[in-house]
């Protein structure tokens, strides 16, 4: 059997984290993969990285995660992002820090799964948001299916093989946005992008905790929305400080 959870931008929002623990116990997935940004935007990040240490056998480091432990890349967040990532500095102990710190930025999960938190491609972090970034992103693939988030947007991006001198381009890309409970057949014969989604600030106008399960035998990716208490975020949210619209956000899935 080969079948995976896959999360991402979990951001601190153990409700919903723990909301997707419990849905997919009932998935039979044997591996649970998490693509960064475990911490940033919400009020439990240690207790997520906690969750995370304990369940997830591969994890990527994603772009809140190096800037809480690097006060270089912090400068490149403004207004709630750096207050968020301040506030998250200040609050986790040294054996999270640490944790956070060890993360690398690629792994692969097989000789078919890389596994990335944002664009592949050389250079600085970046959206795959669309074709035309999903036709940069084939370009620093080393597998045929990249698993990645950053964009909090579930979403495929299915592209043919390409040759290496002759580089895809964006109108031979497909993007499919799956709903919730559907699946994308992946072919052997082509290559993807495979986005699951946001557990703890989805932004694609649906509130719902976002995740995938990847199941390589069926060759399918299939997205799952999960209700969550976001209530009970909010509120503590606001408790620790944290500016209101990340709270304000939660409720609107944007
Ligand atoms: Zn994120």
């Amino acid at each position: 059997m080969a079948r995976y959870a896959i999360i991402s931008d979990i951001h601190g929002n153990l409700q919903a984290f723990q909301a997707v623990l419990k849905h997919m116990a009932g998935q039979e997935v044997e591996e649970l993969i998490c693509l960064g940004d475990i911490v940033g935007y919400g009020p439990a990040p240690g207790c997520c990285v906690d969750l995370v240490c304990k369940y997830c056998s591969i994890v990527v480091k994603g772009n809140h995660d190096e800037a809480v432990v690097d006060p270089y890349t912090a400068t490149q967040f403004n207004g709630v992002a750096r207050k968020a990532i301040d506030w998250t500095a200040g609050v986790l102990g040294p054996l999270h820090m640490t944790a956070l710190n060890q993360l690398g930025a690629i792994a692969h999960l097989s000789d078919e799964v890389m596994c990335i938190h944002d664009c592949p491609a050389p250079g600085p972090s970046d959206y795959v948001h669309d074709q035309a970034m999903a036709s940069i992103a084939l370009r620093g693939m080393d597998r045929p299916i990249c698993l990645l988030g950053h964009t909090h947007v579930p979403i495929v991006f299915e592209a043919p093989t390409g040759e290496p001198d002759e580089p895809v381009q964006p109108h031979q890309i497909i993007a499919h946005i799956p709903r919730a409970g559907e699946s994308i057949h992946l072919d052997p014969q082509k290559r993807y992008i495979c986005n699951p989604g946001s557990v703890g600030q989805p932004r694609d106008a649906d509130p719902r905790a976002s995740y995938a399960v990847l199941d390589l035998d069926a060759r399918s990716f299939t997205i799952e929305r999960v209700k969550y208490d976001i209530a009970a975020v909010q509120l503590d949210t606001q408790e620790v400080g944290l500016p209101a619209i990340l709270a304000e956000r939660l409720a609107i899935g944007a």
